[in-house]
């Protein structure tokens, strides 16, 4: 309660336009993810690796916008190939060579037949998930419990509204022997085991290689289609990291910074599976969407991918991300707190404890009072992190930005 007052005191701008957004907003917000108490950052402009809010603060931005944040802010190749577009007219209601380019890269980059394009992850998955019943004729579909595939998608244990439309048998993560057992139990009516191959917003888990194999096998001999949503993992190999895991799914799914940091989505695989979309069968199945080619996207992400996160870069950034995790390890062991960084690559999650995580289970009962004290004191040492302890590295965080950030950390667990 302390922490909250003192950020309160701190931003009164911050606190006034809360209470306006709370007028037309409920509870002010239009991103669950983002609400924390005693009320959200507002920011005012962002640049490089920095944000400063409406209050005049400023703070490295190690959130990176859940992931998608991976140029950093106003990087700019970006702004160049975005006004270049803009140059040639938005959305024309029409095919154009921007969206060609794009797809090339992603299949290729992402050992995809063929892919489609949409606005987001969420309609990435939606798609996949209809593409696997419509292909496979089963209504089913096995995503792991807690698992989260966008807003409409979140297979919380407990009973979900959104996630209705879906007819679930839950999966158990990194459980092989449960998990198999309830494929074969259903397979006559699955049509698709959907999972991120490392949990991101699940709290950086990772999928064990004998769990994925499994799925794979299992799923292969029962003509049940595997999705790996890889909207978040895919930034942590040049490949994706079904490529660096070695196990391919029939279906993947993106979305976050292939689109340059414009609103992108994008799901592909199989050409057999693909095919349904071919406007030219006569059972063609429809997908459509208004913004799924919007020039902006397709153009800039484009110029992203080819020219900003190229596979050197990804690797890059990825070893910079390892190490970090690797300090704030070696920060928490010595000084024996009850903490743990998860993660992999430039994807690193804090958790409340010092036990063993394998499976989500493991983090269900840690005391998320003491994440949402450091997240509060991260940002009164002028860093941005998620309050869940979600961290993403973009292109702009430098190894001396690294070093702040175990500083601080530090010094948080020195004043515990
Ligand atoms: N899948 C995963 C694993 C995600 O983390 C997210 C977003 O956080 C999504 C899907 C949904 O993507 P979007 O927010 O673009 O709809």
């Amino acid at each position: 309660d302390h922490a909250k007052a003192q950020f309160a005191a701190k931003r009164p701008k911050t606190h006034a336009m809360h209470k306006r957004a709370a007028h037309v907003m409920p509870g002010g917000n239009t991103r669950t993810v983002l609400f924390t108490a005693p009320f959200p950052l507002r920011v005012e402009t962002a640049s490089g690796s920095t944000i400063t809010d409406i209050d005049g603060h400023s703070y490295l931005d190690l959130l990176g916008e859940y992931s998608a944040g991976i140029y950093g802010h106003s990087h700019p190749r970006i702004l160049e190939a975005a006004r270049a577009a803009l140059d040639k007219g938005l959305n024309y209601g029409a095919h154009h060579e921007g969206e060609v380019k794009l797809a090339e890269v992603v299949t290729q980059r992402f050992n995809m037949d063929l892919v489609r394009f949409t606005n987001s992850g969420t309609e990435a998955n939606m798609m996949a998930l209809a593409a696997a019943r419509c292909f496979t004729g089963r209504s089913k579909i096995m995503p792991m419990a807690g698992g989260y595939h966008g807003g409409t998608l979140y297979f919380s244990h407990g009973a979900s509204p959104v996630n209705a439309p879906f007819d679930c048998v839950m999966g158990e993560y990194n459980d092989i022997e449960t998990t198999r057992k309830l494929i074969a139990d259903n397979a006559d009516q699955l049509a698709a085991v959907i999972l991120e191959p490392m949990l991101g917003g699940g709290g950086g888990i990772s999928a064990s290689p004998a769990f994925l194999a499994m799925l794979r096998a299992e799923t292969q001999t029962r003509g049940i289609v595997l999705i790996f949503d890889e909207v978040m993992t895919s930034r942590l190999h040049p490949g994706g990291l079904s490529a660096k895991v070695g196990i391919e799914p029939d279906l993947k799914t993106l979305g976050k910074y292939v689109g340059g940091g414009m609103s992108f989505g994008a799901f592909g695989g199989r050409a057999d599976i693909m095919a349904l979309f071919d406007p030219t069968s006569p059972t063609a199945l429809p997908h459509a969407g208004t913004f799924n080619n919007n020039t902006l996207t397709m153009n800039v992400g484009h110029v992203a991918m080819t020219e900003i996160y190229t596979p050197a870069a990804c690797a890059e950034l990825n070893a910079r991300g390892d190490r970090l995790r690797e300090k704030l390890n070696d920060l928490f062991m010595r000084y024996q707190v009850k903490m743990k960084a998860m993660g992999q690559g430039s994807m690193i999650v804090i958790h409340p404890t010092s036990g063993e995580i394998s499976t989500p289970h493991d983090i269900e009962d840690t005391d998320k009072r003491l994440r949402q004290l450091l997240f509060l004191d991260l940002l009164e040492q002028g860093i941005y992190i998620a309050e869940r302890g979600f961290m993403a590295l973009s292109l702009m965080v430098t190894d001396a930005d690294c070093d702040r950030v175990v500083r601080a950390v530090e010094d948080y667990v020195n004043r515990r």
